[in-house]
């Protein structure tokens, strides 16, 4: 079996998600969202900057038709050179490499022979010190993407080390990590080393036997997992606890201990015996969010922060304001608002776009124009961030800090007020689920936010006007989801009797 770095990666994340790479039938996977070949592309840019920042001077191993054996074949020999700065290295370690016995076997406790292993660190940088190939040896570089050190990247960064020393015959090295926004780091190797044994361990016994690891859903790990339409059947099918918000794999764990297993056995549990494991405060919400969705009902929390009757209550104009945006070039592209006119029953929609990114500042005056004509009515937004971006939008353009105050206060976050004053039957309190749940339906479905990053790269590249279109569409929805979501709660929280 071939163990790389990509599957070790596979692995930390989600131990069955390794397992279906390898095992499972590849029919069945979701095909790539057009997201993670957006990822793709920014890592290939911010690889460029570190090289033209750190290395201008590398050697890249040739890409060309050879297997990976023959490419790591070239690489050693670069290494053999004493080549200074090596560029898409391949290293292999197999049964068969000719490192001497005594060496092999320091890290045999790591590395079992009966595998194949294989890791293409960005970079191997030289250094002084004895190694096989005279006194130099090199060290691993890994470019990564996000702002901080992983775990994840730490893991695979030490598994590199690891086959340098067996490929060099030193001691492991100490990887080097460079995220953004150009943050070089070093990994403790001795730390890594003994994680790194313990989880090549785990990682071959899983991957060895034929059981599947069990699932567990989660928004964050599973966003971009391509099995993710597999695995999320067969939750569904199981009513599985993941599905439950606020059930995290910990809690999980405390409830399994416990018989309870399924979003209706937790519902129907008795209430001290859950208390006992989790806490009256968790386990008291853990059931309620549990039975609203065996029982399909909404239930109102009894300590709302919120008079949401007086909060909610119907003015004549109501703003109701979504963003979008592309964090990788820190830009607000598209601050949309649906005027609602009660009077008139109208709703009209008004998207400030900023076609190219230098519009930016040109859009954020327009926005603050708009809102400012109707400065009585209150803005209904759902999450933290039009907040967040009131504020950066302000500083970075110089608009006075007393409109800014202003602009907040008129702000209301649904999201706030839906998470602390009421439980509804769906798997994630996003405006999409709650939204869906409440019978609204965006006119393109299957879209997320994500898509429309996506299609604002295309528009800037190709300048194809659909894309914009469709980002248009899609914020104009999320807008109109916003005010449905507010017409509902407020019509729940006027009629319901505590
Ligand atoms: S969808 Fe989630 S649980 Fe399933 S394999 Fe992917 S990450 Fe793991």
């Amino acid at each position: 079996m071939l163990i790389t770095d990509s599957l070790l990666l596979d692995y930390k994340r989600c131990s069955r998600r390794a397992f279906l790479n390898i095992h499972g039938d590849s029919r069945q996977k979701d095909p790539e969202r057009d997201f993670l070949n957006k990822l793709r592309q920014d890592n290939k840019r911010h690889i460029a900057l570190v090289l033209e920042n750190y290395y201008p001077h590398y050697q890249q191993v040739p890409f060309s038709n050879t297997s990976p054996k023959e490419k790591a074949q070239t690489t050693e020999t670069l290494m053999q050179q004493g080549v200074n700065c090596i560029y898409q290295g391949l290293l292999w370690v197999d049964d068969n490499t000719s490192t001497s016995v005594e060496w092999r076997e320091n890290f045999l406790r790591i590395m079992p022979f009966g595998y194949d292993y294989l890791g293409k660190p960005h970079l191997l940088i030289k250094q002084p010190g004895q190694s096989k190939f005279g006194d130099w040896s090199y060290y691993p570089v890994s470019i990564h993407l996000g702002r901080k050190a992983k775990p994840e990247y730490k893991l695979v960064a030490t598994f590199y080390a690891q086959l340098l020393a067996i490929i060099q015959e030193t001691s492991p090295p100490t990887p080097e990590l460079i995220t953004r926004p150009l943050k070089q780091s070093s990994v403790d190797t001795v730390q890594w080393l003994s994680k790194l044994e313990l989880i090549l361990e785990e990682c071959l016994t899983t991957l060895t036997t034929e059981e599947e690891p069990e699932l567990f859903i989660s928004r964050q790990r599973c966003n971009l997992c391509r099995w993710y339409s597999h695995c999320y059947a067969i939750a569904k099918s199981q009513r599985h606890l993941s599905l439950v918000p606020g059930v995290t794999p910990s809690r999980y764990g405390c409830l399994q201990e416990i018989g309870i297993t399924t979003t209706e056995s937790l519902a129907q549990a008795n209430s001290d015996t859950i208390q006992e494991v989790l806490g009256k405060e968790l386990g008291e919400k853990l059931q309620q969010q549990a039975h609203s969705l065996v029982y399909n009902q909404a239930i109102a929390r009894s300590q709302s922060p919120y008079n949401l009757s007086d909060i909610l209550a119907e003015r004549t104009f109501e703003l109701y304001f979504d963003i979008e945006a592309e964090p990788e070039r820190n830009l607000d592209y598209l601050l949309g608002v649906v005027l609602v006119n009660h009077l008139t029953q109208t709703q009209t929609f008004y998207p400030f776009l900023a076609e190219t990114p230098e519009e930016e500042e040109q859009i954020w005056q327009q926005f603050l124009k708009f809102v400012n004509t109707y400065d009585q009515a209150p803005i209904f937004h759902f999450s933290e961030y039009e907040k967040d971006t009131i504020k950066r939008l302000g500083n970075l353009y110089g608009t006075p800090h007393s409109q800014i105050e202003h602009l907040l206060s008129r702000l209301i976050d649904l999201h706030h007020c839906v998470i602390t004053s009421v439980i509804l039957p769906v798997e994630n309190y996003s405006l999409k689920s709650l939204a869906n749940w409440l019978g609204f339906n965006w006119r393109d479905a299957g879209i997320s936010g994500d898509q429309c990053v996506c299609w604002y790269d295309q528009w800037l590249t190709t300048g194809d006007r659909s894309f914009l279109d469709s980002i248009v569409r899609y914020n104009e929805d999320d807008c109109l989801a916003t005010f449905h979501l507010k017409n509902w709660l407020w019509k729940f929280f006027t009629t319901i009797e505590f």
